[in-house]
Protein backbone atom coordinates (compact mmCIF):
# COMPACT_ATOMS: atom_id res chain seq x y z
CA UNK A 1 0.00 0.00 0.00
CA UNK A 2 2.45 2.34 0.90
CA UNK A 3 4.49 1.78 -2.20
CA UNK A 4 1.26 3.13 -4.44
CA UNK A 5 1.36 6.73 -2.48
CA UNK A 6 4.67 7.26 -2.22
CA UNK A 7 6.93 10.80 -1.76
CA UNK A 8 8.56 12.53 -4.49
CA UNK A 9 6.48 11.79 -7.38
CA UNK A 10 5.66 8.49 -7.05
CA UNK A 11 5.67 6.84 -10.09
CA UNK A 12 3.35 4.04 -10.64
CA UNK A 13 3.03 1.23 -8.12
CA UNK A 14 5.22 -1.59 -10.15
CA UNK A 15 3.43 -3.78 -12.19
CA UNK A 16 1.35 -5.95 -10.55
CA UNK A 17 2.71 -5.41 -7.51
CA UNK A 18 -0.10 -5.40 -5.17
CA UNK A 19 -3.09 -6.93 -7.04
CA UNK A 20 -5.08 -6.77 -4.19
CA UNK A 21 -5.06 -3.14 -4.18
CA UNK A 22 -8.69 -2.23 -5.36
CA UNK A 23 -9.49 0.06 -8.49
CA UNK A 24 -10.82 2.78 -6.54
CA UNK A 25 -8.13 3.26 -4.27
CA UNK A 26 -6.04 3.17 -7.22
CA UNK A 27 -7.93 5.36 -8.89
CA UNK A 28 -7.73 7.60 -6.06
CA UNK A 29 -4.17 7.52 -5.07
CA UNK A 30 -1.68 6.13 -7.25
CA UNK A 31 0.89 8.40 -9.04
CA UNK A 32 0.42 11.08 -6.33
CA UNK A 33 2.14 12.67 -3.80
CA UNK A 34 1.19 12.10 -0.60
CA UNK A 35 2.33 15.66 0.56
CA UNK A 36 1.80 18.63 -2.47
CA UNK A 37 2.96 21.99 -3.11
CA UNK A 38 0.75 24.41 -0.40
CA UNK A 39 -0.06 21.54 1.47
CA UNK A 40 -3.00 21.20 -0.43
CA UNK A 41 -4.68 17.67 -0.95
CA UNK A 42 -5.23 18.24 -4.40
CA UNK A 43 -2.81 18.34 -7.50
CA UNK A 44 -2.17 22.05 -8.30
CA UNK A 45 -2.58 23.08 -12.02
CA UNK A 46 0.51 24.58 -12.98
CA UNK A 47 -0.11 27.01 -15.74
CA UNK A 48 3.38 27.13 -17.21
CA UNK A 49 4.52 26.49 -20.88
CA UNK A 50 8.01 26.55 -19.61
CA UNK A 51 10.09 25.31 -16.65
CA UNK A 52 12.80 26.90 -15.16
CA UNK A 53 16.83 26.26 -14.26
CA UNK A 54 18.55 27.77 -11.21
CA UNK A 55 21.81 27.98 -13.62
CA UNK A 56 23.23 26.65 -16.74
CA UNK A 57 24.82 23.53 -14.87
CA UNK A 58 21.42 22.19 -13.64
CA UNK A 59 20.59 22.69 -17.87
CA UNK A 60 24.08 20.07 -17.93
CA UNK A 61 22.66 17.91 -15.76
CA UNK A 62 19.06 17.53 -16.78
CA UNK A 63 20.16 16.91 -20.18
CA UNK A 64 22.56 14.22 -19.44
CA UNK A 65 21.16 12.40 -17.07
CA UNK A 66 17.53 12.68 -17.92
CA UNK A 67 16.59 13.84 -14.39
CA UNK A 68 12.47 13.28 -13.92
CA UNK A 69 11.51 17.12 -14.21
CA UNK A 70 9.81 19.53 -16.49
CA UNK A 71 11.22 21.14 -19.07
CA UNK A 72 9.38 22.70 -21.84
CA UNK A 73 5.46 22.32 -22.13
CA UNK A 74 5.39 20.07 -25.32
CA UNK A 75 6.66 17.22 -23.71
CA UNK A 76 4.53 17.52 -20.86
CA UNK A 77 3.12 19.26 -17.51
CA UNK A 78 3.71 18.07 -14.06
CA UNK A 79 -0.53 17.05 -14.07
CA UNK A 80 -0.19 14.78 -16.78
CA UNK A 81 2.69 12.79 -15.02
CA UNK A 82 0.67 12.74 -12.26
CA UNK A 83 -2.33 11.42 -14.52
CA UNK A 84 -0.41 9.05 -16.66
CA UNK A 85 1.24 7.26 -13.83
CA UNK A 86 -2.47 6.79 -12.46
CA UNK A 87 -3.86 5.45 -15.46
CA UNK A 88 -0.65 3.07 -15.91
CA UNK A 89 -1.21 1.85 -12.44
CA UNK A 90 -5.13 1.13 -12.99
CA UNK A 91 -4.45 -0.91 -16.28
CA UNK A 92 -1.45 -2.82 -14.66
CA UNK A 93 1.00 -1.45 -17.21
CA UNK A 94 4.58 0.17 -16.82
CA UNK A 95 4.20 3.29 -18.19
CA UNK A 96 1.42 5.45 -19.93
CA UNK A 97 1.49 8.03 -22.63
CA UNK A 98 -1.51 10.76 -22.75
CA UNK A 99 -2.56 13.05 -25.67
CA UNK A 100 -4.67 15.83 -26.20
CA UNK A 101 -7.31 13.15 -28.13
CA UNK A 102 -7.93 9.49 -28.38
CA UNK A 103 -7.57 9.86 -32.34
CA UNK A 104 -4.09 11.32 -31.62
CA UNK A 105 -3.05 8.32 -29.17
CA UNK A 106 -3.89 5.77 -32.22
CA UNK A 107 -1.96 7.93 -35.11
CA UNK A 108 0.62 8.78 -32.53
CA UNK A 109 1.49 4.78 -32.21
CA UNK A 110 0.72 4.24 -35.59
CA UNK A 111 3.50 6.95 -36.98
CA UNK A 112 5.93 5.65 -34.26
CA UNK A 113 5.84 2.21 -35.63
CA UNK A 114 5.30 1.97 -38.95
CA UNK A 115 7.78 2.47 -41.84
CA UNK A 116 7.16 2.57 -45.97
CA UNK A 117 5.95 -1.19 -46.77
CA UNK A 118 4.86 -2.47 -43.59
CA UNK A 119 1.42 -3.52 -43.02
CA UNK A 120 -1.20 -3.70 -40.37
CA UNK A 121 -3.69 -6.06 -39.72
CA UNK A 122 -7.40 -4.54 -38.23
CA UNK A 123 -10.48 -6.30 -37.21
CA UNK A 124 -13.09 -4.80 -39.28
CA UNK A 125 -15.25 -3.76 -36.53
CA UNK A 126 -13.53 -0.30 -35.57
CA UNK A 127 -14.41 3.24 -34.97
CA UNK A 128 -14.13 5.01 -38.70
CA UNK A 129 -11.65 7.70 -37.97
CA UNK A 130 -9.07 4.85 -37.35
CA UNK A 131 -10.16 3.11 -40.37
CA UNK A 132 -10.05 6.59 -42.02
CA UNK A 133 -6.72 7.58 -41.07
CA UNK A 134 -5.28 4.10 -42.71
CA UNK A 135 -6.79 3.67 -45.29
CA UNK A 136 -6.15 7.47 -46.83
CA UNK A 137 -3.60 8.84 -44.47
CA UNK A 138 -0.94 5.68 -43.72
CA UNK A 139 -1.94 4.42 -47.24
CA UNK A 140 -0.08 7.96 -48.78
CA UNK A 141 3.05 6.59 -46.95
CA UNK A 142 3.13 3.23 -48.58
CA UNK A 143 1.66 1.64 -45.51
CA UNK A 144 -0.61 -1.05 -46.02
CA UNK A 145 -3.42 -2.27 -44.06
CA UNK A 146 -6.00 -5.19 -44.30
CA UNK A 147 -9.01 -5.64 -42.57
CA UNK A 148 -10.68 -8.92 -41.64
CA UNK A 149 -13.74 -9.77 -39.80
CA UNK A 150 -13.91 -8.68 -36.67
CA UNK A 151 -12.98 -11.87 -34.43
CA UNK A 152 -11.92 -14.09 -37.09
CA UNK A 153 -8.25 -15.29 -35.81
CA UNK A 154 -7.91 -17.66 -38.73
CA UNK A 155 -8.26 -14.69 -41.28
CA UNK A 156 -6.48 -12.83 -39.56
CA UNK A 157 -3.53 -15.57 -39.57
CA UNK A 158 -3.85 -15.52 -42.98
CA UNK A 159 -3.64 -12.08 -43.52
CA UNK A 160 -0.04 -11.62 -41.97
CA UNK A 161 3.14 -11.36 -44.19
CA UNK A 162 6.31 -10.97 -43.61
CA UNK A 163 6.00 -7.14 -43.91
CA UNK A 164 3.05 -7.02 -41.01
CA UNK A 165 3.85 -4.48 -37.91
CA UNK A 166 0.94 -4.27 -36.25
CA UNK A 167 -2.05 -6.22 -35.14
CA UNK A 168 -5.07 -4.21 -34.03
CA UNK A 169 -8.94 -4.31 -32.66
CA UNK A 170 -11.32 -2.63 -30.12
CA UNK A 171 -12.57 -5.29 -27.93
CA UNK A 172 -15.94 -4.46 -27.37
CA UNK A 173 -16.02 -2.85 -30.93
CA UNK A 174 -18.27 -0.17 -31.76
CA UNK A 175 -20.90 -0.59 -32.31
CA UNK A 176 -21.37 -4.34 -32.61
CA UNK A 177 -20.01 -5.03 -28.98
CA UNK A 178 -18.25 -7.67 -30.38
CA UNK A 179 -15.66 -9.12 -27.83
CA UNK A 180 -12.27 -10.34 -28.82
CA UNK A 181 -10.39 -13.32 -26.91
CA UNK A 182 -7.57 -11.49 -25.89
CA UNK A 183 -5.59 -14.84 -25.03
CA UNK A 184 -5.44 -15.99 -28.33
CA UNK A 185 -5.23 -12.33 -30.39
CA UNK A 186 -2.07 -11.89 -27.84
CA UNK A 187 -0.63 -15.27 -28.68
CA UNK A 188 -1.17 -14.77 -32.41
CA UNK A 189 0.80 -11.50 -32.36
CA UNK A 190 3.37 -13.40 -30.26
CA UNK A 191 3.08 -16.93 -32.76
CA UNK A 192 4.36 -14.06 -35.60
CA UNK A 193 6.33 -11.76 -33.75
CA UNK A 194 4.04 -8.93 -34.23
CA UNK A 195 2.98 -6.33 -31.69
CA UNK A 196 -0.41 -6.37 -30.94
CA UNK A 197 -2.96 -3.11 -29.69
CA UNK A 198 -5.79 -3.23 -28.41
CA UNK A 199 -8.27 0.00 -27.76
CA UNK A 200 -10.11 -1.17 -24.81
CA UNK A 201 -12.36 2.35 -24.75
CA UNK A 202 -15.99 0.73 -24.17
CA UNK A 203 -14.57 -1.57 -21.65
CA UNK A 204 -12.19 0.56 -19.51
CA UNK A 205 -9.61 -1.04 -16.46
CA UNK A 206 -12.48 -2.13 -14.70
CA UNK A 207 -13.75 -4.81 -17.05
CA UNK A 208 -11.06 -6.02 -18.49
CA UNK A 209 -6.82 -5.31 -18.52
CA UNK A 210 -5.59 -6.19 -21.52
CA UNK A 211 -1.88 -6.36 -21.20
CA UNK A 212 -2.34 -9.37 -18.34
CA UNK A 213 -3.68 -11.41 -21.40
CA UNK A 214 0.02 -10.40 -22.94
CA UNK A 215 -1.04 -7.75 -25.28
CA UNK A 216 1.44 -4.90 -25.71
CA UNK A 217 -0.63 -1.92 -25.83
CA UNK A 218 -4.19 -0.71 -24.40
CA UNK A 219 -5.28 2.32 -26.13
CA UNK A 220 -8.28 4.73 -24.41
CA UNK A 221 -9.94 7.47 -25.80
CA UNK A 222 -10.04 9.00 -22.26
CA UNK A 223 -12.49 11.38 -23.42
CA UNK A 224 -15.27 8.52 -22.24
CA UNK A 225 -15.30 6.38 -19.72
CA UNK A 226 -11.93 8.03 -18.09
CA UNK A 227 -12.79 11.16 -17.94
CA UNK A 228 -16.30 10.28 -17.86
CA UNK A 229 -18.29 13.76 -17.07
CA UNK A 230 -18.60 14.60 -21.55
CA UNK A 231 -16.43 17.71 -20.30
CA UNK A 232 -12.56 17.07 -22.14
CA UNK A 233 -11.28 15.32 -24.79
CA UNK A 234 -7.83 13.05 -23.98
CA UNK A 235 -6.50 9.73 -25.26
CA UNK A 236 -3.82 7.57 -24.00
CA UNK A 237 -1.40 4.72 -24.59
CA UNK A 238 -0.57 1.89 -22.00
CA UNK A 239 2.72 -0.64 -22.28
CA UNK A 240 6.03 -1.50 -21.25
CA UNK A 241 8.26 1.45 -20.65
CA UNK A 242 10.85 0.80 -23.26
CA UNK A 243 8.60 0.28 -26.19
CA UNK A 244 6.36 3.61 -25.09
CA UNK A 245 9.61 6.01 -25.20
CA UNK A 246 9.74 6.58 -28.45
CA UNK A 247 5.90 7.10 -29.07
CA UNK A 248 6.65 9.51 -26.32
CA UNK A 249 9.32 11.19 -28.14
CA UNK A 250 7.04 11.78 -31.17
CA UNK A 251 4.35 12.84 -29.52
CA UNK A 252 7.11 15.88 -28.14
CA UNK A 253 7.29 16.70 -31.84
CA UNK A 254 3.39 16.25 -32.65
CA UNK A 255 2.79 18.28 -29.81
CA UNK A 256 -0.56 16.86 -29.45
CA UNK A 257 -0.06 17.34 -25.73
CA UNK A 258 -3.11 18.01 -22.77
CA UNK A 259 -3.04 21.45 -21.06
CA UNK A 260 -2.47 21.43 -17.26
CA UNK A 261 -6.14 22.61 -16.97
CA UNK A 262 -7.38 19.47 -18.90
CA UNK A 263 -5.17 17.26 -16.72
CA UNK A 264 -7.01 18.56 -14.13
CA UNK A 265 -10.56 17.23 -15.01
CA UNK A 266 -9.27 14.06 -16.06
CA UNK A 267 -7.42 13.51 -12.24
CA UNK A 268 -10.76 14.44 -11.14
CA UNK A 269 -12.86 12.56 -13.51
CA UNK A 270 -10.95 9.40 -12.20
CA UNK A 271 -11.29 9.72 -8.68
CA UNK A 272 -15.07 8.23 -8.94
CA UNK A 273 -14.07 5.80 -12.08
CA UNK A 274 -14.76 2.81 -9.84
CA UNK A 275 -18.05 4.26 -8.59
CA UNK A 276 -19.24 5.35 -12.27
CA UNK A 277 -18.63 1.98 -13.75
CA UNK A 278 -20.66 -0.16 -11.71
CA UNK A 279 -23.73 2.11 -12.20
CA UNK A 280 -22.90 2.24 -16.09
CA UNK A 281 -22.49 -1.51 -15.75
CA UNK A 282 -25.69 -2.31 -13.80
CA UNK A 283 -27.28 0.50 -15.91
CA UNK A 284 -26.44 -1.22 -19.43
CA UNK A 285 -27.60 -4.43 -18.07
CA UNK A 286 -30.88 -3.64 -16.76
CA UNK A 287 -31.69 -1.56 -20.38
CA UNK A 288 -30.11 -4.05 -22.40
CA UNK A 289 -32.27 -6.51 -20.47
CA UNK A 290 -35.61 -4.41 -21.05
CA UNK A 291 -34.73 -3.94 -25.01
CA UNK A 292 -34.39 -7.64 -25.16
CA UNK A 293 -37.61 -8.20 -24.25
CA UNK A 294 -39.37 -5.45 -25.98
CA UNK A 295 -41.92 -5.97 -29.51
CA UNK A 296 -40.28 -3.23 -30.78
CA UNK A 297 -37.02 -4.72 -30.66
CA UNK A 298 -35.25 -6.53 -33.59
CA UNK A 299 -32.29 -7.62 -31.99
CA UNK A 300 -30.09 -6.09 -28.98
CA UNK A 301 -26.02 -6.11 -29.68
CA UNK A 302 -24.88 -6.23 -25.36
CA UNK A 303 -22.64 -8.58 -24.38
CA UNK A 304 -23.86 -9.32 -21.04
CA UNK A 305 -27.34 -10.98 -22.80
CA UNK A 306 -26.63 -14.60 -23.58
CA UNK A 307 -28.34 -14.42 -27.34
CA UNK A 308 -24.71 -12.25 -27.90
CA UNK A 309 -22.49 -13.89 -30.56
CA UNK A 310 -19.56 -13.43 -27.66
CA UNK A 311 -21.22 -13.92 -24.47
CA UNK A 312 -18.86 -16.76 -23.18
CA UNK A 313 -16.08 -14.65 -24.24
CA UNK A 314 -17.27 -12.11 -22.65
CA UNK A 315 -18.08 -13.69 -19.14
CA UNK A 316 -15.13 -15.48 -18.90
CA UNK A 317 -13.24 -11.57 -19.56
CA UNK A 318 -14.74 -9.24 -18.25
CA UNK A 319 -16.03 -7.83 -15.04
CA UNK A 320 -19.02 -6.14 -16.44
CA UNK A 321 -19.92 -5.36 -20.09
CA UNK A 322 -20.36 -1.39 -20.07
CA UNK A 323 -22.96 1.42 -20.44
CA UNK A 324 -23.08 0.84 -24.17
CA UNK A 325 -26.50 -0.68 -26.38
CA UNK A 326 -26.52 -1.12 -29.05
CA UNK A 327 -30.34 -2.23 -30.80
CA UNK A 328 -32.26 -2.17 -34.15
CA UNK A 329 -35.87 -1.18 -34.16
CA UNK A 330 -38.26 -3.84 -35.94
CA UNK A 331 -39.49 -3.15 -39.49
CA UNK A 332 -38.40 0.44 -38.75
CA UNK A 333 -37.31 2.58 -41.68
CA UNK A 334 -34.40 5.55 -41.11
CA UNK A 335 -37.30 8.15 -40.38
CA UNK A 336 -39.24 5.59 -37.82
CA UNK A 337 -36.01 4.95 -35.81
CA UNK A 338 -35.40 8.71 -35.85
CA UNK A 339 -38.72 9.05 -34.76
CA UNK A 340 -37.59 6.89 -31.41
CA UNK A 341 -34.50 8.82 -31.11
CA UNK A 342 -36.46 11.99 -31.06
CA UNK A 343 -39.17 11.19 -28.72
CA UNK A 344 -36.48 9.94 -26.03
CA UNK A 345 -36.43 12.26 -23.22
CA UNK A 346 -33.70 11.75 -20.97
CA UNK A 347 -30.64 10.75 -23.26
CA UNK A 348 -29.66 13.69 -25.37
CA UNK A 349 -28.92 13.41 -29.11
CA UNK A 350 -25.28 13.48 -29.71
CA UNK A 351 -22.06 11.62 -30.21
CA UNK A 352 -19.34 9.91 -27.33
CA UNK A 353 -20.17 7.58 -24.71
CA UNK A 354 -18.77 6.81 -21.41
CA UNK A 355 -19.92 10.29 -19.43
CA UNK A 356 -22.67 10.48 -16.66
CA UNK A 357 -25.41 11.72 -19.68
CA UNK A 358 -26.72 9.28 -21.80
CA UNK A 359 -26.55 10.05 -25.32
CA UNK A 360 -28.74 8.34 -28.21
CA UNK A 361 -27.51 8.42 -31.54
CA UNK A 362 -28.48 6.77 -35.12
CA UNK A 363 -25.08 5.04 -36.22
CA UNK A 364 -26.58 5.84 -39.74
CA UNK A 365 -27.10 10.03 -39.35
CA UNK A 366 -24.25 10.31 -36.66
CA UNK A 367 -21.20 8.79 -38.41
CA UNK A 368 -22.09 6.64 -41.81
CA UNK A 369 -24.41 9.71 -43.27
CA UNK A 370 -21.65 9.94 -45.96
CA UNK A 371 -21.24 6.18 -46.50
CA UNK A 372 -22.82 4.52 -49.34
CA UNK A 373 -25.43 2.00 -49.03
CA UNK A 374 -22.75 -0.38 -49.75
CA UNK A 375 -20.40 0.24 -47.13
CA UNK A 376 -22.79 0.70 -44.82
CA UNK A 377 -23.78 -2.92 -45.29
CA UNK A 378 -20.14 -3.95 -45.22
CA UNK A 379 -19.87 -1.79 -42.18
CA UNK A 380 -22.88 -3.70 -40.78
CA UNK A 381 -25.38 -0.35 -40.03
CA UNK A 382 -28.38 -0.57 -40.77
CA UNK A 383 -30.65 2.28 -41.19
CA UNK A 384 -32.80 0.76 -38.37
CA UNK A 385 -29.76 0.94 -35.79
CA UNK A 386 -29.73 2.30 -32.38
CA UNK A 387 -26.63 3.35 -30.25
CA UNK A 388 -27.53 4.26 -26.37
CA UNK A 389 -24.66 4.70 -24.19
CA UNK A 390 -26.28 4.51 -20.77
CA UNK A 391 -25.01 7.11 -18.63
CA UNK A 392 -25.30 7.06 -14.17
CA UNK A 393 -28.53 7.89 -14.04
CA UNK A 394 -31.61 5.74 -12.47
CA UNK A 395 -31.99 2.49 -14.94
CA UNK A 396 -35.75 2.56 -14.19
CA UNK A 397 -35.60 6.20 -15.41
CA UNK A 398 -34.21 5.40 -18.30
CA UNK A 399 -36.37 2.16 -18.96
CA UNK A 400 -39.23 3.83 -18.69
CA UNK A 401 -38.20 6.53 -20.96
CA UNK A 402 -37.29 4.46 -23.82
CA UNK A 403 -40.87 2.23 -23.24
CA UNK A 404 -42.54 5.62 -23.92
CA UNK A 405 -40.76 6.58 -26.89
CA UNK A 406 -40.92 3.20 -28.19
CA UNK A 407 -44.47 3.16 -27.63
CA UNK A 408 -44.61 6.85 -29.32
C1 LIG B 1 -14.11 7.95 -29.21
C2 LIG B 1 -13.28 6.80 -29.60
C3 LIG B 1 -12.02 6.98 -30.18
C4 LIG B 1 -11.46 8.35 -30.49
O1 LIG B 1 -11.22 9.07 -29.33
P1 LIG B 1 -11.26 10.69 -29.28
O2 LIG B 1 -10.93 10.99 -27.87
O3 LIG B 1 -12.62 11.11 -29.69
O4 LIG B 1 -10.23 11.15 -30.26
C5 LIG B 1 -11.28 5.85 -30.49
N1 LIG B 1 -11.77 4.61 -30.25
C6 LIG B 1 -12.97 4.40 -29.70
C7 LIG B 1 -13.43 3.02 -29.45
C8 LIG B 1 -13.77 5.48 -29.36
O5 LIG B 1 -14.98 5.28 -28.82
Amino acid sequence: MSNLMQKPRAMTPAPNAAPTIGPSTIAVHAGEMRQKPGDSITDPIFCASTYTFENTQDVITFIEQKLPREEYGRYGNPGEKVVEAKLAAMERGEDAVLYASGMAAIVGLLMTKLNSGDEVVFFDECYHRSREFCSKHLSRFGVVTRQVKACDYVAMESAITPRTRLLISESPTNPHMSVVDLERFATLGKKHGIETLIDATLATPYNVQPLTFGVDYVLHSATKYLGGHNDLLAGVLIGAKEKLEPVRRLRGIMGAINSPHNMYLLSRGLKTFELRMQRHNANGMAVAEFLAEHPRVERVYYPGLASHPYHEVAKATMRGFGGLVTFLIRDASWRETANVIDAVQIPRIGPSLGGVESLIEQPLVMSYYECSPEDRRRFGIPDNMVRLACGIENAEDLIEDLKQALEH
